[in-house]
């Protein structure tokens, strides 16, 4: 059994749906068992999102220009490419459905003048719930036999609405129950990406660039030999093209690797991809859906000859904060308190750096979240402030943490002089360091404006030829 996922800019308009078909029908001749799992088109969720914040804020506008928009941009597709009239009409009813209910929701936010997290997921899971039908009836017109699912019918998830996570024991019952009948009756299933629902059926998503996590999530509950990621770029690279376009195809990585990397800002995987992979031990395919015979990435438990630094990436809009202040040293329990209350404020820390002088406490939040962040630890900290045993809690704004990835880093000596001389010889300052406790990793903190040449000299530096 295969699980193909394709992402955003492989079903982003007529061209690139029609070459879906093709790398379907390919994998079916390949395996009977196959099962799609779609992302919206290109930019769907974001104008949905976008929309629907809009209305929040007393704006009309946005959500009835998307609307008319997003109607265009599936019929255009749909009248390119489903010939068949009857098949053409229904797929148009369903997207006018789609749309009309979107219409209504963002009218309920605007009158409102409020959105919820649980009413975002609602908007935000609309463009795979257009997408998979689309791309289900384009299949059929390519002559085989398809039919979309909800994931919300599968993917059973908590209520942690924007970024849910999934229960996978119920998860897996469904699926199983769901698409094993289907692929029996020689069907190949194409399930909406990203989204899922709680136990009592209410609209979750599993977070942005999510329809990964969810073709995951599918492989391990059916067993699938292999998941393959179709996207816009030739597997996973060195480093992301946009940035180095000279950057080249890793052709294998461990979990360990793809993990950290994902989790380091190379958002050809989400983040949590590699999770259900590792308990069910499949592996992951990344290729190109514009590229199919180039070359791809192969993720696997264990990679043998693990060489040394394998990528470079970047996690943006983030701030650094800064606990600090010499009453700080021996006093017992501030780091616990600490991280505490940036626990408390909802925050996720993506890194801490030590400084051995106990002066100071510095770590990397999402930039969405700083505000929460200072508040919460001004509350926690009120006495130790007031007393200046700590001097202040300070906010370093637009920072970027860079990250170098490679399970041959364990034991590798002269990793970190030779990134430090990179980022010397351009003058780019080090804001803050930080070795991974995995030693499959050392991250830095830079300015935003020095981090793309960062990641630059840091890439020639290891892959100079
Ligand atoms: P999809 O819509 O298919 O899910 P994404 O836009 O989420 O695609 O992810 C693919 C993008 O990830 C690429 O276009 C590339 O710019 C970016 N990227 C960042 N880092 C890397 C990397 N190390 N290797 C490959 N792509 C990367
Ligand atoms: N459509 C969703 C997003 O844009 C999920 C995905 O593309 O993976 O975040
Ligand atoms: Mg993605």
């Amino acid at each position: 059994m295969l699980v193909l996922k394709f992402g955003g800019t492989s079903v982003g308009d007529t061209k690139a749906i029609a070459q879906v078909a093709e790398i379907v029908a390919r994998a079916r001749a390949q395996d009977p068992n196959v099962v799609v799992v779609t992302s919206a088109m290109k930019g769907v969720t974001d104008t949905l999102i976008h929309a629907a914040r809009a209305a929040a804020e007393g704006h009309e506008q946005p959500y009835r220009e998307a609307r008319s928009d997003l109607l265009l941009k599936h019929q255009l597709v749909a009248g390119q490419l489903i010939e068949d009239g009857v098949e053409r009409a229904a797929y148009g009813r369903l997207v006018d459905e789609r749309l009309r209910s979107f219409e209504r929701l963002c009218q309920s936010i605007y009158i409102l003048g409020e959105l919820t997290a649980r009413g975002m997921d609602v908007v935000s899971g609309l463009g795979e719930r257009m997408s998979a039908p689309l791309l289900a009836a384009v299949l059929r017109a390519h002559g085989l036999q398809a039919d979309w699912v909800d994931a919300a019918e599968i993917i059973v998830t908590d209520d942690a609405f924007g970024n849910a996570t999934p229960l996978m024991e119920p998860t897996c019952a469904r699926a199983n129950a769901r698409l094993r009948p289907m692929l029996e009756q020689g069907k190949v299933p194409v399930v909406t990406g990203f989204v899922g629902a709680t136990a009592d059926g209410i609209a979750t998503t599993l977070g942005r660039g999510g329809s990964d996590y969810s073709a995951a999530i599918l492989g391990a509950c059916l067993a699938a030999d292999e998941v393959q990621i179709w996207t816009d770029v030739d597997g996973v690279l060195t480093t992301d093209p946009r940035i180095v376009p000279e950057a080249k195809t890793l052709p294998e990585l461990s979990y360990v690797e793809a993990a950290e990397l994902a989790y380091f800002g190379a958002k050809v995987l989400h983040p949590k991809t590699i999770l259900p992979a590792i308990e069910a031990s499949i592996p992951i395919r990344v290729a190109n859906t514009f590229n199919p015979e180039g070359p791809s990435t192969l993720v696997v438990p264990e990679v043998k000859n693990a060489g040394s630094v394998k990528a470079i990436t970047a996690i943006r809009h983030l701030t650094l904060v800064n606990v600090e202040g010499r009453g700080m040293i021996g006093v017992p329990g501030i780091a616990a308190r600490t991280f505490n209350a940036v626990a408390g404020a909802g925050a996720n820390v993506l890194m801490i750096s030590q400084s051995s002088s106990e002066q100071s406490i510095c770590f990397a939040v999402p930039e969405g979240d700083t505000a929460a962040v200072i508040a919460a630890l001004e509350k926690e900290l009120a006495t130790e402030l007031e007393r200046h045993f700590i001097d202040r809690v300070r906010a370093y704004h637009n920072i970027v943490i860079i990250a170098v990835v490679g399970a041959g880093m364990r034991g590798t000596p002269g990793i970190a002089g030779k990134v430090f001389t990179a980022l010397g010889e351009a003058g780019i300052n080090v804001v803050a360091l930080a070795q991974g406790s995995s030693e499959v990793n050392i991250s830095m903190v830079v300015d935003e404006q020095d981090a793309d040449e960062a990641v630059r000299r840091i890439h020639r530096a290891f892959f100079k030829d």
